[in-house]
């Protein structure tokens, strides 16, 4: 689950992490009392979407003006007129893809003026199992150049759990982005902070960039993006509470309201299966085939005719579905209960796509039969294999 970052900002000050002072605005009749509660003279307007490269993209109304999601305004009225330009509009950027994402939320903050602009990020390396820093000297808005360009400008520091965060770690990320003196023992401070923040808030990924040093010489928190583990959200309802829906995929947002693991992928087959390795190597076959699954979905093993029904209702709510397999192993569940759910859901949300359904398992016979005497344009299928080469044809 992702937030935004005027959220995320507020989260990293409740751990004493320095960040400018601003306020969130949703409405634009409120953008210039908010511009005018800051201290000023430089004010920034920044797009809150779930989306990074925001300062690099562009809108596609031309009302919203040229030049991107992030923009200096000189006076409380100019913030204000950018807020009310942005709000509404689609920022289309380097992350959003073509389609872009509706702008809803603006932040507007306290101008900071900048002498530096580093990179910094914290997220889980799975080969060490460890969360690692990630840090160069080359912040700012050409992150991915640098890693592609120059890597070697790019420093992992991993901290042991078992020692957690030591004054070591803080010196040696200071020494990587080449922060010394007081900066140095600013940059200590920030990394403990950041690290209490990552592990007591299970984060997956916090990214910011730039971290920047003021003129005056101070470290500061520029822009802050927040992944954390959905497994873990569970734990913690104050992040719950922070989720902004409209930023997520309405397919994988229905799925996850009836516990289904689900992800939309670009082809045209959708594809039901219990188990989250079946639904791996059904996909695998479709690709095998010549064809490209239109999402991974796993049903889970104990799946209820509700389920199976919701399952169907995504799968074909997506327009890019142009034929469905149904793939099911009846282990748990018996493969009459899965045939009776096919055919339940089908009956709600009709069919207007070839629908294949391979049943293996409990009682495969009579599950097979039933959907044999459904009377419904169902095309049987013996096997992994069969049920592939029937789909695939099936879409052409
Ligand atoms: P992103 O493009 O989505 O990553 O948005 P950022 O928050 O990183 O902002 C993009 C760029 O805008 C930064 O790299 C800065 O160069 C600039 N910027 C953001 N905030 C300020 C600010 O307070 N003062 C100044 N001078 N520039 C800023
Ligand atoms: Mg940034």
């Amino acid at each position: 689950m992702n937030i935004h970052e005027y959220q995320a900002k507020e989260l990293l000050k409740s751990f004493g992490v320095a960040v400018s002072k601003g306020v969130a605005v949703l409405d634009a009749k409120d953008a210039e009392a908010a511009a005018k509660s800051l201290p000023g003279p430089l004010y920034v307007v920044k797009a809150q979407i779930h989306a990074g490269g925001r300062g690099k993209g562009r809108f596609k109304e031309a009302s919203a003006g040229d030049k991107g999601g992030v923009r200096l305004a000189k006076s409380p009225a100019e913030a204000a007129s950018f807020a009310r330009q942005m709000l509404g509009a689609t920022l289309v950027t380097k992350q959003t893809g073509a389609a872009g994402k509706q702008v809803n939320r603006i932040y507007i903050e306290d101008g900071s003026d900048i002498a530096r602009e580093l990179y910094l990020s914290a997220l889980i390396d799975r080969a060490t199992a460890r969360v690692t820093f990630i840090v160069s000297t080359e912040g700012g808005m050409n992150i991915e150049e640098v890693a592609a360009e120059t890597p070697e400008k790019i420093v992992r520091i991993a901290i042991d759990p078992a020692t957690g965060f030591m004054p070591h770690h803080g010196r040696r990320i200071a020494k990587a982005l080449a922060l010394d003196g007081d900066l140095g023992k600013q940059c200590g401070k920030l990394i403990g902070q950041l690290y209490k923040a990552f592990v007591d808030k299970d984060m997956a990924l916090l990214e910011v960039n730039p971290l920047i040093v003021t003129k005056a010489g101070a470290l500061h928190v520029l822009d802050a993006k927040i992944g954390f583990d959905d497994n873990a959200i569970f734990r913690h309802a104050e992040i719950a509470a922070l989720r902004d829906e409209t930023e997520e995929n309405e397919y994988e947002r229905k799925a996850k309201e009836f516990d289904l693991s689900y992800v939309k992928l670009d082809g045209s087959i959708g594809c039901m299966v219990n188990g989250a390795g079946l639904a791996m190597s059904t996909m695998d076959i479709i690709k095998h085939y010549g064809a490209e699954p239109a999402n991974f979905l796993d049903v889970g093993g104990g799946a209820t005719k509700e389920k199976v029904t919701e399952a169907f209702k995504i799968i074909t709510s997506d327009p890019h579905v142009k034929g469905i397999l149904v793939n099911i192993f009846g282990g748990i569940m018996r493969c009459d209960v899965i045939a009776e759910g096919i055919i339940a859901a089908v009956n709600t949300v009709g069919l207007k796509v070839p629908l294949v359904v391979r049943l293996e398992g409990t009682n495969v016979e009579l599950g097979k039969k039933i959907l044999a005497e459904s009377g419904l344009a169902i095309t049987p299928a013996d096997d992994l294999e069969d049920a592939a080469q029937k789909i695939v044809k099936a879409v052409g």
